[in-house]
This record gives structure tokens, sequence and C-alpha cells, in this order.
């Protein structure tokens, strides 16, 4: 009688798995690595974006594993961050660093997430082609807590008291702070740009590892459709990694990655397409070829010392969104402008390129003609570089008779 005892005693504080320590810190590791991987490539990914497709039994995995670890509704998550994307870094974005403060979002980034999530309007406007199966409806939503509490006993009976109640904590905490803290916090407010998508993101750091690839969220914002979210050669997206070998599993098939700018569009709606999906990469192409080529060729060389600016932040300051450049920085490039008319004059045209691709309110036919009007205006400049550019986008927008 006293040796049961003893072992319901060392069941009840060890667990099943006697683990030691070092044991448990590689289950918290592996557990909350498959809770990553579930936001990122079915969440995000699959659900939110629709940049691949999940055959129903990985799908299902995915969502069993977030209910048992998140307590999340599928629904509410892709409503809440088809908004962030629609409303990004305006008042209307539920968790915009800008708007919130870095702080407020990095440790309490949940708080904003919950309160949209509640919203009626905000479900039913971005949370369309969620899962509506009867699992959905009378088990994972209803009873969303219902995962974390089962979690909570599988962790108990498998590690003991101690153990078990640290590696569901670590479970617990993993994604409101990674997922709604770090990404959303720090993934708006610091790292690096490749791209100027009109809104603050940035890459944390270029490689995916730790967070599955969301690491490289300004790369995601400007290829928000695409599966794959590492660009650059040095880039690393974990999360890629895996859809890949799902995909040679015959387990999910990728619908959309960077898009390359095609070189036969020959009807007006093939060219509409093109500006939509590639206007990354015709805005990209004026920082190559039109600022990246300025700076480094045609500014007087003693500019540099005398504002104490290298020609790598003259280029970055020139591309960026004046609304997302510090004041200082601002104050000085305005200062800079004053002084070199040429650079003025790529950078207004620049200013009114960017406007031009990212209005989602213009007519389409009117989107062509305003961008045949900035190329006639452009080649006025009598600026090398700038009308050589203006001539490849005329060309790239013209229907096949007028390109010859
Ligand atoms: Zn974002
Ligand atoms: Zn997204």
């Amino acid at each position: 009688m006293k040796k049961m005892g003893v072992i319901v005693s060392n069941l009840f504080l060890w667990g099943l798995v006697n683990c030691s320590v070092l044991s448990l810190m590689a289950v918290c590791l592996v557990l909350t690595h498959i809770t990553i991987i579930s936001v990122t490539v079915f969440l995000h990914r699959h659900q939110a974006h629709r940049s691949l497709e999940l055959a129903p039994s990985v799908s299902h995995f995915f969502r069993f594993w977030l209910w048992l670890t998140t307590g999340m509704v599928t629904k509410e998550w892709v409503a809440v961050h088809r908004k962030h994307h629609a409303k990004v870094e305006t008042e209307h974005d539920p968790h915009s660093p800008i708007h919130f403060g870095i702080h407020n979002i990095l440790w309490a980034g949940v708080r904003p997430y919950r309160s949209s999530a509640k919203c009626s309007e905000v479900l039913e406007k971005y949370g369309q082609g969620t899962p509506n199966d009867l699992i959905e409806n009378r088990l994972y939503t209803p009873y969303h807590f219902l995962g974390i509490i089962l979690m909570l006993c599988i962790d108990l009976g498998l590690f003991g008291l101690v153990g078990g109640t640290i590696v569901w904590a670590v479970q617990m905490v993993w994604i409101p702070f990674f997922a709604a803290g770090v990404i959303n916090g720090l993934g708006h407010y610091f790292g690096y740009r490749n791209f100027e998508p009109p809104d603050a993101s940035t890459n944390i750091i270029p490689w995916g590892i730790l967070i599955g690839g969301e690491e490289l969220h300004n790369n995601h914002h400007t290829y928000s459709d695409s599966a794959k979210l590492s660009v650059k050669w040095f880039e690393f997206d974990l999360g890629y990694v895996y859809i890949k070998m799902l995909c040679c599993l015959g387990l999910a098939k990728i619908k959309r990655t960077i898009p390359l700018m095609p070189s036969d569009a020959d009807t007006e709606h093939q060219i509409l397409t093109l500006i939509t999906k590639c206007k990354m990469n015709i805005i990209d192409r004026y920082r190559k070829e039109v600022i990246y080529h300025l700076v480094h060729n045609s500014v007087p060389k003693d500019l540099f010392s005398r504002h104490r600016i290298s020609r790598h932040q003259l280029s970055r300051w020139l591309h960026r969104e004046s609304n997302f450049l510090a004041k200082y920085k601002l104050t000085k490039l305005e200062k800079i402008l004053k002084t070199q008319p040429i650079l003025n004059t790529i950078y207004q045209h620049r200013k009114q390129l960017s406007k031009l691709m990212h209005n989602n309110k213009i007519k389409k036919s009117e989107l062509l003609l305003s961008i045949q009007d900035w190329c006639r205006q452009a080649r006025k400049t009598e600026i090398k570089q700038l009308e050589e550019y203006s001539q490849w986008l005329h060309e790239l927008i013209s229907l096949n008779s007028q390109r010859l």
C-alpha cells in the first residue's frame, strides 16, 4: 500500500515521462516549433493569404494543434490579420506600433488583437473563406478554451506537476509573445528593409528560423500573396522549407510566389494585372536604375562629408515614403534637396510614381493614362536615367501595336 502511494506521488510530481531539465527544454522547443509552423504555414500563408493549398489531413492537423496549444479561432486570426494588411499603419490597423506604441504591442499585443477579434463586423468583412464545418462550429469555435485545458492535462500527465506546468506555460506565452508581440511590434519597428511598401514593415533578421520565416516581415508586406518570404540570397525562410517538403509528399501545392516581370503582356487586362502584381518590382527598378545610379555618379563628393551622410543612406532616404522617415532624417534630406535640383526632381518623380502605383481608388482605365502622363513628364526632365526608365515603363504598359 505504501509502495503504491509512492508510485502515485512520483507520477503526480514527475509524470509518465521522467525528464531531465535539458530534455524538458528540448520538449518545449519542439512543441512550440510545431505551433509556430502551424501559425505561419496554416494560419498565415494558407488561410489568410491563400498562397498555397494544403491537403485536408495536413490542414486539419494544424487546426487541431492550434486549438490544443493556443485556443485561437481560425476565422478570428485570419480576419484580424487581413485587416492589418488592408489598414496598415492607419488608426484602423489592429496592431500598429506606429499608432499604439512599440511597448504596448511588444508586451501586450494580444490585447488589441482580442478586441478586434471580437468585432463581428471585422469577422464578417475579413474572415471569409475560413473553416465552417461541423467540428469548427460545434467544438473549435464555441469551446476554444477546451483545447488548452486538454493540453494542460496532457502536459501534467506526461511531465508531472512541475515539468507539466512549465511546458504548458511556455506553450501558452509563446504565440502571444512572438506572433502578437514580436512580429506585429518589432516587424514594424526594428530591422532592415529590402523594399519600400507604403508601411513601416521591416525584416527583423535575415534568418527566419525561430519564428518560421515570419521574421521577414518587410518582404511579406511587399509580396503578401507569396508563399515564400525570403527574397535575397542571404535570407532564409524555414516555413518555406516545410512547405516544399509537404509539396514533395504531395500534401501541399504552392499557388503564388514572388512575381517576375512578364515580357508578354499584350492586352489591356494583362497589362493592368501586371501593374497590380508587379508594382513593387516597378518601383524597386526606379531605386536601382535612377536613384542609386544618380547618387553614386552625379552627386558632388563633398556633399556626403558636409551632411555626414553615406551614399547608401541617401539612396535609401530618397526611396522611402516621407511619413516613414524619422523627422531628423527628413529635415536633413530636405536640406540636401534644396541644393541639388536633379536629386529633387528624381525624388518628386519617385513620390508621384509610388502614389500612382499604390492608389487603390483610381479607375483601372485612368491608371494607364496617368502612368503614361508620368512617363511624358519624366522624359521632359532630360535626366538620362529618368528618361531611360520612363521609356522602359512606357513600353511595359503599352499595347503591342503602340510599342512598334
Ligand atoms: Zn505587418
Ligand atoms: Zn500577412
